[in-house]
């Protein structure tokens, strides 16, 4: 085993041994469960189509594994991490990279568009690839596709019954708002799954590598992105309502459940269906005929 400070850290024994050097604890509060596994690292990396002319933004690097990796397949990396503890050892993992840049800070606070003109105006193209902390899975995925950045991939690691719920087609159980916001975005397939067994400490669920290929325009035309997943929302909220009590509930008030019928008529969607039946094109013919009835209503 290679044992120079600055080798490959994805090894459980180099994980424990860095850990261990550093005086550094796990925060389990901060979704820190660290990837030890080379060919998954690998195989994250791989899954984003990286070249010495695009970018990365990996969000929480860790002690550095994934960065690694990355800096070897990308030419920019710009890892953004919450734990200033760790700043120190990714000093020390990341020196023989310096095209890879380590930003202080939460992610959910940082200003991308200004991270984005900073660090990869350069670049042809740009990914985010990650082992997300998965107690904010969904605020951070939700913040890279609303804010609509100029992104080629999504690879990340994730709970799997999250990817699931992400890749999911009408119909099943798994469907839900999750699977339509992400696939207005961007086109998603699970990757790989992972079993436990290949994180510092394991994590209680197994996981999931989901590559979301973001589309150039959404996937449905909408008048009104707001109104589109309020409607998707409200179709969802209790899931063993029909369609018709969903938006009565959410949308619509007794007095205007004519309009409704007619508009779910209009739009050819069966008022007794069930909000997981519904494609993403059905929201949205949906949505924009709710948009233009209140626009008559004016
Ligand atoms: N990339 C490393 C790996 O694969 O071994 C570590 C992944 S670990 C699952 C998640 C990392 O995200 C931790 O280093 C944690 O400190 C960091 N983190 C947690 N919340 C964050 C946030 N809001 N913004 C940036 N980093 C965060």
């Amino acid at each position: 085993m290679n044992e120079h400070p600055t080798a490959d850290v994805a090894t459980p024994r180099r994980t424990q041994d860095i850990i261990r050097k550093h005086g550094f604890t796990l925060k389990k509060s901060l979704g820190q469960n660290f990837l030890t596994d080379l060919n998954i690292l690998n195989k994250i990396a791989s899954a984003a189509k990286l070249d010495d002319t695009k970018g990365v933004l990996e969000i929480g690097p860790g002690i550095g594994a994934l960065t690694q990796q990355l800096a070897k397949a990308a030419g920019k990396v710009v890892a953004v991490e919450i734990d200033g503890r760790l700043l120190p050892i990714l000093e020390e993992t990341l020196q023989p990279y310096p095209h890879a840049t380590v930003v202080h800070g939460d992610v959910l606070k940082l200003d991308l568009d200004e991270l984005w003109a900073r660090h990869f105006a350069g670049c042809s193209g740009v990914s985010v690839v990650a082992n997300l902390p998965y107690y904010v899975t969904t605020p951070i995925m939700m913040k890279l596709l609303e804010q609509k950045l100029p992104l080629e991939y999504i690879v990340v690691m994730i709970q799997r019954e999250v990817a699931e719920r992400m890749a999911a087609k009408p119909g099943g159980k798994e469907y839900g708002s999750l699977s339509i916001a992400v696939q207005y975005y961007a086109e998603p397939d699970v990757v790989a799954i992972v079993p436990p067994t290949v994180f510092i400490p394991q994590p209680n669920v197994d996981s999931a590598v989901i590559r979301l290929k973001l589309r150039q325009t959404p996937a449905v035309h909408v008048e009104d992105e707001a109104l589109f997943f309020e409607v998707v929302h409200a179709c969802f909220a209790q899931r063993r309502k029909t369609l018709s009590n969903n938006l009565l509930a959410g949308l619509f008030d007794k007095a205007s459940k004519p309009a409704m019928e007619s508009i779910l008529a209009e739009c050819g969607i069966d008022p007794v269906r069930r909000g997981e039946t519904l494609g993403i094109d059905e929201y949205a013919r949906l949505a924009n005929a709710i948009l233009a009835y209140r626009k008559q209503l004016r």
